[in-house]
């Protein structure tokens, strides 16, 4: 059952927070267009109704409501001898990639990023804008995202899509809804509709809003496919964390779960945008790296760019000793919240996405050496440190990924359309 409550089809990745209904033919739907999602291409009718149990003219029936309503199409002969409803041979079936689209937005400290996928989850359009969002107003910010949705949203008609929905991505704490910024400290926004901004004609609905490492860990498809259990880190100029268990997002009792970079280090130390001292991001967050690596804002313009991850990991790869002081603090610092997070959660995979999947070849050793020295499990099982499969597009892939799972989860949702 997912955190949120919903009632889900069977077999369905908890993913979006729409609910799925219950309705048998809904969930039966449900499951033939799972089944043509998970092997597309490479099932056929026949397949499908070995693989659901339903007899095979109730497979072919569904088959064919989702084949008329544009969600999957017929792809080529699968080379079977079998043969079902009326002497069809088993022709293979995939998901259309010229149907509904999700659209997916990524509000970050430093930069705005818009994507849009197909039904297949292939990204067909990415767009990003850099530009620090401290100190503007509210209202500039919500213009710009506005913006690039509706530039997202004609990008994604030129090219024969359909947008079905909309999700945002935020650096903060969302509402368990996903309807509303609950905090997003580095924003300064509180209690804030970020949803009610994005033009309505992009998809007919209200957007859902999300935390960016939530989105970020359900980019990760190969992990949820196989119904993981993983901790996805994610370091921008915050530092958040998607919690999966079992292939499912944790978002907790009021849907602020993750937020690691807001775990005391030290109660004494630097002050925090959230209003408290010597919190993670302090000390592991991007510019806390920047620091001590002694990079400044300066050194990335006279570059011509903005200091970024790949700045920081040029200066590792050529052993700049700063830089790797810098990254080996930082990945022993990330590690000892790691470690108390791995007692709580015993998750069996730490993802590092954000700035730290370019710097995982420094910090990935730090942090695996400080969940060795205090993972009460160490001795036994060590959980796996990998990169990231995604790094700064993975909360806007996820985010409109998050949109055409819904789609699968509830096709008839789009049906009856
Ligand atoms: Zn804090």
């Amino acid at each position: 059952m997912p955190s949120d409550g919903a009632t889900r089809t069977q077999g369905a990745p908890q993913t979006g927070r729409r609910s799925t209904t219950v309705n048998p033919r809904a969930a039966h739907l449900a499951m033939a267009l799972h089944c043509v999602a998970e092997q597309s291409g490479e099932i056929s009718r026949a397949g499908i109704s070995a693989a659901t149990g339903l007899n095979r003219s109730t497979a072919c029936s569904l088959i064919e409501e989702l084949i008329d309503g544009g969600l999957v199409r017929e792809v080529r002969d699968t080379g079977t001898t079998t043969r079902v409803k009326a002497g069809r041979p088993g022709t293979g079936l995939g998901l259309r990639d010229d149907g509904p689209a999700g659209l997916g937005i990524d509000v970050n400290v430093d930069y705005t990023a818009v994507c849009v996928v197909d039904l297949t989850g292939k990204v067909r359009y990415k767009h990003v804008v850099s530009e620090d969002q401290r100190g503007q107003g509210t209202r500039e910010v919500l213009d710009r995202i506005a913006r690039l949705a509706r530039g997202a949203q004609n990008a994604a008609e030129d090219d024969g899509l359909i947008l079905c929905g909309s999700a945002v991505a935020v650096p903060g704490i969302v509402d368990r809804r996903g309807a509303t910024v609950t905090l997003a400290p580095n924003l300064g926004w509180h209690d804030l509709d970020v949803a009610e901004v994005l033009p309505a004609d992009v998809h007919g609905e209200r957007a859902t809003l999300d935390n960016e490492a939530n989105f970020a860990a359900l980019s990760e498809q190969d992990l949820i496919r196989d119904g993981a259990s993983y901790l996805y880190v994610s370091g921008q100029i915050g530092v958040g964390s998607g919690i999966v268990l079992d292939g499912r997002l944790y978002r907790g009792a009021h849907g602020w779960s993750g937020e690691i970079g807001h775990l005391t280090i030290d109660r004494d130390g630097p002050e925090c945008p959230c209003g408290r001292r010597g919190c993670l991001e302090r000390y592991a967050g991007h510019e806390a790296i920047l620091r001590a690596a002694g990079v400044t804002a300066g050194a990335g313009t006279m570059l011509g760019v903005r200091p970024t991850a790949e700045l920081i990991a040029g200066r590792a790869a050529a052993g700049d000793p700063a830089t790797l002081a810098a990254l080996a603090r930082a990945g022993q610092v990330l590690g000892f919240a790691l470690a108390g997070c791995l007692n709580l959660l015993d998750v069996g995979t730490i993802v590092l996405g954000g700035i730290y999947r370019d710097l995982a070849p420094w910090i990935g050793p730090e942090v695996e050496r400080e969940v060795r020295a205090a993972f009460l499990g160490a001795r036994w099982a060590q959980p796996e440190v990998r990169a990231a499969a995604y790094g700064a597009e993975a909360p806007a892939l996820g985010a409109a990924r998050s949109v055409v799972r819904d789609v699968i989860n509830d096709p008839m949702r789009w049906l009856a359309r």
